[in-house]
C-alpha cells in the first residue's frame, strides 16, 4: 500500500515509461494470474531465467513494450485507468513507496 498522504491523479506516468519503473513480474504475481485463468497477461510475460519474469513482451511481435498494455486513457480526459486493477502487478500495487520515491520518479501523488 501506498503511503499516508498519497492521492493517485491518475495522470499515467508510471505507466507510459515503464523502463523507469518496473520490469518484473513477481512469483506471487504469475500465481494470481495463473488461478484467475489470466493467460491474456501470462502471453505478454516472459521467463528469462528461472523465477525472473519480465514484463511486458508483446506476444506477437516478441518486443518490449515501454508503455503498459493495460493502461487505458478516459475518454476526453487526461486520465488514465489500469485495466487489470484488481490483479495489477505487487510492484504497482505498492508504487510509490515514500514521498521521496513519488519525487526522485515524477509522480505528482502528494502535490
Ligand atoms: S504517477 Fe503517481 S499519480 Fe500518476 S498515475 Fe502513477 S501513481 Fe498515480
Ligand atoms: S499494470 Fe496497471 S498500474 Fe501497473 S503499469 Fe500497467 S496500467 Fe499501470
Amino acid at each position: 500500500m501506498p503511503p499516508e498522504g498519497f492521492v493517485c491523479k491518475q495522470c499515467g506516468h508510471c505507466c507510459l515509461n515503464l523502463g523507469a519503473y518496473q520490469t518484473c513480474a513477481t512469483e506471487e504475481d504469475i500465481a494470481l494470474w495463473e488461478e484467475n485463468g489470466r493467460d491474456d497477461i501470462l502471453n505478454w510475460v516472459v521467463e528469462v531465467a528461472p523465477e525472473v519474469y519480465d514484463i511486458w513482451m508483446h506476444p506477437q511481435t516478441g518486443d518490449y513494450v515501454s508503455r503498459c498494455p493495460w493502461l487505458r486513457k478516459l475518454p476526453r480526459q487526461e486520465k488514465y485507468i489500469c485495466r487489470i486493477q484488481a490483479l495489477k502487478l505487487e510492484i504497482c500495487r505498492d508504487y510509490p513507496v515514500s514521498k521521496e520515491h513519488a519525487e526522485k520518479t515524477g509522480c505528482p501523488g502528494f502535490g
